[in-house]
């Protein structure tokens, strides 16, 4: 999915998407300004070509001296007449480390389709983030720190963000380090309370949090104090060289050279994926696995599928063990 959308040339759909794609929008900043509503993730890519994506961590399985430990992607399960069937839920991040930032969570029958839709979904919820120096403490009117407290509700989790004088860096939860990192704060003190084991309420409160900033009214006098800044500092350039790829294609000899190179590239990428998705499946219960084992013998009844399975258990025991000797 992922490697079919890059080399396939973008066609925008909407309204919003013609404008940028003929240059009548040139800023992100423009859309938010004008509250236009992005309906396709590909004007993210073209206006914020620096974007970085993470997932965050929401699945568990018990670890190996008690306790939690955190796994990519959520996997719930569900009885069907063919057997036990699962969904994976991923929650992404992504955002330009300046002032960008947004979170998408999808669900999907598998690791790869999972991510991909959650990626465009966060790059459709990207909201801009406010920055600046709100710490008595520090008053250096930099943009490191948020300019004030805020605080962010969902689910019974509350979430409270206080600004930090420079050097303190981040005092945050492992998981919600990724997205602060991404919003481009460098410095924060955080409390929360209630149930913050329900991963994804406390994600979602946290950029609940890091929404309402917008939401104050200020006066001239408090962005001087503060030293507040919206959206991103530096100024986003444009994809020139992209550009510049594209014109070598409409000659002849030099797009079959490309399209040879690139075609093993492409396989490269595949394989990686491939890989990934087998560090995924191999997080996964041992139960799990055997189901599906399950699913490929199909054909045969249940008795002999029960039997098959147990003989695939007394197998794969002994091997494991002579793999971990
Ligand atoms: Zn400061």
């Amino acid at each position: 999915m992922r490697y079919e959308k890059e080399t396939k040339p973008w066609t925008p759909k909407t309204s919003l998407g013609k404008k940028v794609m003929s240059g009548e929008i040139t800023s992100i900043e423009e859309i938010f300004k004008k509250n236009y509503v992005i309906k396709e993730s590909e004007i993210i890519d073209y206006l914020v070509p620096n974007i970085e994506d993470e997932i965050i961590f929401i699945g568990g399985m018990p670890g190996k001296g008690g306790g939690k430990k955190r796994t990519p992607l959520r996997i719930t399960t569900r009885m069907h007449q063919s057997g036990r069937k699962r969904t994976l839920h991923a929650l992404v991040a992504v955002g330009n480390k300046d002032g960008l930032v947004g979170i998408g969570y999808a669900t999907g029958k598998d690791a790869l389709s999972a991510i991909t839709k959650a990626t465009t979904q966060a790059k459709l919820k990207i909201i801009p983030i406010r920055r600046g120096c709100g710490s008595w403490e520090c008053e250096c009117r930099g943009a490191h720190s948020i300019p004030f407290k805020t605080q962010g509700k969902v689910g019974s989790v509350k979430v409270r963000l206080i600004p930090a004088p420079r050097g303190i860096e981040l005092c945050v939860a492992p998981e919600i380090k990724k997205i602060i990192r991404l919003a481009g704060i460098r410095d924060l003190w955080t409390k929360s309370m209630g149930q913050t084991d329900t991963r994804i309420n406390f994600v979602m409160a946290n950029f609940n949090a890091l929404k309402n900033l917008n939401k104050l009214k200020t006066t001239p006098e408090s962005i001087k104090t503060t030293g507040m800044t919206e959206g991103p500092n530096k100024a986003v350039t444009r994809p020139e060289p992209a550009k510049e790829e594209s014109e070598p294609k409409e000659t002849s000899e030099p797009e079959k050279q490309s399209k040879e190179k690139e075609t093993p590239k492409d396989t490269k990428k595949e394989e990686e994926e491939k890989t990934k998705k087998q560090d995924t499946k191999t997080d996964t219960k041992k139960e799990e696995k055997d189901t599906t084992k399950k699913e490929d013998t199909k054909p045969e009844t249940k008795k002999e599928q029960k039997e098959t399975a147990k003989t695939k258990k007394q197998e794969d025991k002994p091997t494991k063990e002579t793999k971990k000797e």
